[in-house]
This record gives C-alpha cells, sequence and structure tokens, in this order.
C-alpha cells in the first residue's frame, strides 16, 4: 500500500496515550497505523480525539497484547476471536485490530484470517472512505480513493455493493449511518439500489449491532432525510417498523438544546408504538427503554400555554430531564417553550419540607390517612406554586390534621 500524501501535524501528535502506545508496540516490532473515524475526521479538518480510536496492527493479537503487558499497559482481550484487542491507557480505550481478511462470510459473522498485507485489510473495509489509513506521522494511505468520495459528500461501498452486503447485511445500515453524517444527497446509486434490494436480509442481524448503527445515525446532525429515504426504501421494515415518518424529528431537531438518540429515537416512533417492545428488540438499557416509555406516553400533555407556574409544577412532577424530553417532542403545543426549556434546565424544584413523621408528631396514628394527609399538604403547596417554607406547611399541616 502505497502513501499518498501527508497529514500536517495530525491532532494525535502531542496526545501522551498515543505516544506510549506506540512507543510500546514499536520496541515489539509492531507496526500500527489509525484507520476509521480518526484518519476520515482527521481529513475533513475535524478533531477526532474525542472519540475511540481505532487502529490497525501488523500482528498477530497475541503478539500485540504480549507487548502492551511488557510496556505495563493495561490490555483488554475484546475480540481475540476477531483480532481485536483493546488498550486502555489513561482510562482511553484504544482498539487494536490485526490485519485480517474474511474466510467465510455468512451475512452476519465472519470467520477471518490474519494477514499482514495492509491492502488485504482495506479490501474488506466497507467504504472508500473507511480504508484511509495514517502512521503516527501522518502519513496518509487512501487506497481506493476515499478522499474522493469524502469532498464530494459520496457513501461508496468498496468493490460490488450487493456482494459486500451479503458478506455483512450490517453494511445497509452502515451506508445510511455514514450517509448522514457525511454524505450529501444524491445517494450513491448503486450502493442505495443495492440497500434497497436487500433490505429483507436485516432480519437475521443481532439486535446490539443494530442498535449502534440506529443510534449512531440518529446522533448525526441532521438525519431526517436519510431516515424518510430509509423509509422509503423499506430498510427500516423489520427493526423499527412503528417509524412512521420524519416531521416531528425536524421539528425536534430546530428546537433541540443537545442531539440525543433516545428523543430522537421517539420523535420517529408512532403514538401507539410500544416502548418495552422497541426496548427489547434494540436491546435498550432499562434506563433507555424507561425514558422512551415516559416520551411515548400520551400523558402527562405538557402545558406549555400555562406559563411558569405550569412549567414549575410539571417538572416537579417529572424531574427536569424528563419534562425536557417531552416538551421538545411536544411540537405542536403553543406557548414559550423556550423558557419553559430554560426553567427545566436551570431550576431544581424543591424537596416539600414536611413529612410523615411531622404528621405523627402532630398526634396522627400511623396507618394509609398519613400519606393521604402528606399528599394533600403536597397539593396544597404545589397549588401554592412552592412558596410556603417548613413553618407554614407545618401549620397548613396542622390544620388538617385538626379538622380530620
Ligand atoms: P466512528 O467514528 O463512528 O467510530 P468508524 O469508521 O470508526 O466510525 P467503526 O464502527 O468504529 O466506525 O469501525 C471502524 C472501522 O472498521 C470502519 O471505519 C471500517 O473500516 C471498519 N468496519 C467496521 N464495521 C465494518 C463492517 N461491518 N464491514 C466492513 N468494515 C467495517
Ligand atoms: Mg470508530
Amino acid at each position: 500500500m502505497k502513501p499518498v500524501g501527508r497529514l500536517e501535524v495530525p491532532p494525535w501528535s502531542n496526545d501522551a496515550a498515543i505516544g506510549t502506545l506506540f512507543d510500546a508496540l514499536g520496541r515489539a516490532g509492531i507496526l500500527a497505523r489509525f484507520v476509521g473515524g480518526w484518519v476520515r475526521d482527521t481529513v475533513l479538518g475535524s478533531s477526532p480525539l474525542a472519540k475511540d480510536a481505532d487502529l490497525a496492527v501488523d500482528k498477530s493479537p497475541e503478539t500485540v497484547m504480549r507487548a502492551l503487558e511488557a510496556a505495563r499497559i493495561k490490555v483488554v482481550p475484546t475480540g481475540l476471536k476477531h483480532g481485536t484487542v483493546t488498550a486502555v491507557i489513561d482510562g482511553r480505550p484504544l482498539e487494536l485490530t490485526t490485519l485480517r481478511r474474511d474466510v467465510e462470510t455468512d451475512g452476519r459473522h465472519a470467520v477471518v484470517a490474519f494477514t499482514d498485507d495492509w491492502l488485504e485489510d482495506a479490501s474488506r473495509r466497507d467504504f472508500t472512505f473507511n480504508a484511509l489509513y495514517a502512521d503516527l506521522d501522518g502519513t496518509l494511505y487512501d487506497p481506493f480513493d476515499g478522499r474522493i468520495d469524502l469532498a464530494e459528500a459520496r457513501v461508496r461501498f468498496i468493490g460490488d455493493p450487493d456482494q459486500r452486503i451479503a458478506e455483512d447485511r450490517l453494511r445497509i445500515l452502515r451506508f445510511f449511518r455514514f450517509h448522514a453524517w457525511y454524505g450529501r444527497p444524491p445517494f450513491d446509486p448503486a450502493g442505495f439500489e443495492a440497500c434497497r434490494r436487500n433490505a429483507g436480509g436485516l432480519r437475521g442481524l443481532s439486535g446490539e449491532r443494530v442498535r449502534k448503527e440506529l443510534l449512531r445515525l440518529l446522533e448525526a446532525p441532521a438525519p431526517a432525510d436519510t431516515i424518510a429515504a430509509m423509509r422509503e426504501a423499506a430498510i427500516l421494515d423489520h427493526w423499527l417498523p412503528e417509524c412512521d415518518g420524519t416531521a416531528r424529528l425536524r421539528a425536534l431537531i430546530a428546537r433541540e438544546d443537545r442531539p440525543d438518540p433516545i428523543r430522537r429515537l421517539a420523535s420517529i416512533l408512532s403514538a401507539d408504538a410500544a416502548a418495552t417492545v422497541i426496548g427489547k428488540r434494540l436491546r435498550l438499557s432499562t434506563q433507555e427503554a424507561l425514558r422512551l416509555e415516559v416520551m411515548l406516553a400520551a400523558e402527562p400533555v405538557i402545558d406549555v400555554a400555562g406559563g411558569p407556574k405550569a412549567w414549575r409544577e410539571q417538572i416537579y412532577a417529572l424531574g427536569g430531564n424528563l419534562y425536557a424530553d417531552r416538551l421538545l417532542l411536544a411540537v405542536d403545543a403553543p406557548g414559550d417553550w423556550r423558557a419553559a426549556l430554560a426553567m427545566a434546565r436551570d431550576w431544581t424544584p424543591p424537596e416539600l419540607p414536611v413529612s410523615g413523621g411531622d404528621a405523627l408528631k402532630l398526634g396522627l396514628k400511623p396507618g394509609p390517612k398519613v400519606g393521604a394527609m402528606i399528599e394533600a399538604v403536597e397539593r396544597w403547596w404545589i397549588d401554592g406554586d412552592f412558596a410556603a417554607d417548613r413553618a407554614a406547611c407545618l401549620a397548613e399541616l396542622e390544620k388538617r390534621v385538626r379538622a380530620a
């Protein structure tokens, strides 16, 4: 593989962890090159340092592990069968994958053989701009003219798209994921048509792999057109049949303060979508599934027009984050949603200043009445816009205990 140029002052040149890693590998005679996201982003002029690093290495994973252990670098055998080990330096994961070629593929998994041929390794990668490699000093390799496709904002399969999809059908989703991040319309026609033709094959994939691609896609700066195209090409039929359009996603993106893949997911689902079913299918965490459930629920309707008092009441009930989720998704609700959002982000709801213990001290007998009494005082306190302090709440509680 021949160099095609050089990155001037690559962003990793002053990175201590990277220096440590290359020292350790170099001492063992292992050649490592950056590949994937780090090189792509650097070529595009943005710094990749915040995301996980992928490197390709020209020796077996066992050799790489030994070299790192000898240098007292923490190393985790994350995918030995596929040639991947992860070095952890200063708490950062650096993924090292031995050069490989596919020996056998079934559309979902591959049996790989290790090689020392860089071009062979490049050929099994998915898209031309994902086969960009860079040395530590910035020397750049681009065997499939990925830089041209990157400059022209085109996602192009390496080799024949149908064949590459047959090897691993996840590449269909990756085609759209990378288009959402780096592409511009129109799609590369050969790639798009191959994805459309093979969409049925997506059903055999694992939820974990699909989850990763769909959430990464949703995180892109402006994924709505891509998702609309996927829907039209039946790409979402199996994994997200609940998707009913992108109108709310577009409105959400126009108002959101930070992109959030789960919230964006909620925005493309029909009102009757079942969060728990989707959570299981896409292997969402318990917390993610719960958020989705709150976002998809019919209630509570967010009362934006009600003004600050109504906002505080609902922020108190939901918590600031879930309130912000529902507010951002309530794209048709009239009112000053910006001010409501600012309140959700900045205002910490107070805690009710009285408790069941206070009611008992006032002579109430233990039992369900205590809870009901405290709830009634809480209602009164909320209706008063949280103005009553502990003394005032105690006085109200006492009044109610007396009357009971
Ligand atoms: P990101 O910046 O989102 O991490 P990335 O390009 O690094 O993007 P990864 O999923 O981390 O994407 O994969 C790293 C590299 O491994 C890709 O750039 C690509 O070369 C290769 N790769 C990953 N998945 C596949 C796949 N299913 N088929 C072929 N090549 C793949
Ligand atoms: Mg990566």
